[in-house]
């Protein structure tokens, strides 16, 4: 049996990249996986299997978190992983960025939070891990501001959750990816014009020598949603950029 075997899942930004490949992760160690996305498409496209349960959901919209969390009912994991990087310094920054990294990067997972929190707390038992990323408060990286403010303050909002839960059962951490192949990775590399010269300089930051795979991410996900003694943590899988 899966180490896993009969947990409740719930996880955001589900339908590609980390998300997804968290999906099959967890669903390999005998979970329940709600998998949320706000694409109906790649929802589709998630293998069709009795434990994995695809439910559209934009976590940007308060009220259908609140509704489609409490129409799923009880959940022990939730794995809140979606997110944007936006590039550009505090200068060339358009305010219009700022908030949207505020909204799905910081305030969409305190959403998430609070609407599994309470049942969490009845039951005396929840993991929750926060996807966050090593340009945060772990290192500045040039051109993520919004990025880097936004990816810090999920590093609060696990601390303060699990200084706050760590009695009643709840536990909380993070995850700090270094550079991770997923499809709006590729996007950001076509976006800079010459695909080759950018990919290189991504690589270029990794000491290991190469970019992440979503499905080392995903280990670690599954890890911390068992690691029974762990709270309050950010977890740096980053290619050895932070050595
Ligand atoms: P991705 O960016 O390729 O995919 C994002 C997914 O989020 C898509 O399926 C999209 O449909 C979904 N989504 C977008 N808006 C949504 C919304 N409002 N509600 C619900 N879902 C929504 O995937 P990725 O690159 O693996 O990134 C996943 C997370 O990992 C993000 O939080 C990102 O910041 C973080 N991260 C990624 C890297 C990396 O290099 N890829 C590194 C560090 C951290």
């Amino acid at each position: 049996t899966g180490k896993l075997e009969g947990k409740r899942v719930l996880i955001t930004a589900a339908g590609q990249g980390i998300g997804r490949a968290s999906v099959l992760a967890f669903a390999r160690e005998g979970a329940i996986v709600h998998a949320t996305d706000i694409n109906q498409q790649l929802l589709d496209a998630l293998p069709k299997e009795a434990n994995i349960k695809p439910r559209k959901l934009d976590v940007l919209k308060a009220e259908e978190v609140t509704q489609v969390i409490g129409e799923i009912g009880a959940i022990d994991v939730l794995f809140n992983c979606a997110g944007f990087v936006h590039g550009g310094s505090i200068l060339d920054m358009p305010d219009a960025d700022l908030d949207f990294a505020l909204d799905l990067n910081v305030r969409a997972m305190i959403r998430t939070i609070r609407a599994v929190l309470p049942g969490m707390i009845e039951r005396k038992d929840g993991a929750i891990v926060n996807m966050s990323s090593v340009a945060s408060s772990v290192k500045g990286v040039p051109n993520r501001f919004a990025y880097g403010v936004t990816k810090a303050a999920v590093l609060g909002i696990t601390k303060s959750v699990a200084a706050d839960y760590i009695t009643q059962g709840i536990r909380c951490n993070a995850i700090c990816p270094g550079t991770v192949e997923s499809p709006s990775l590729e996007q950001r590399m076509r976006a800079g014009g010459d695909y080759d010269a950018t990919r290189a300089a991504f690589i270029a930051r990794q000491p290991m020598g190469r970019l992440g795979l979503p499905e080392e991410i995903a280990d670690l996900a599954v890890y911390l949603a068992g690691a029974t003694y762990t709270t309050g943590q950010a977890y740096n899988i980053d290619g050895g950029w932070t050595v």
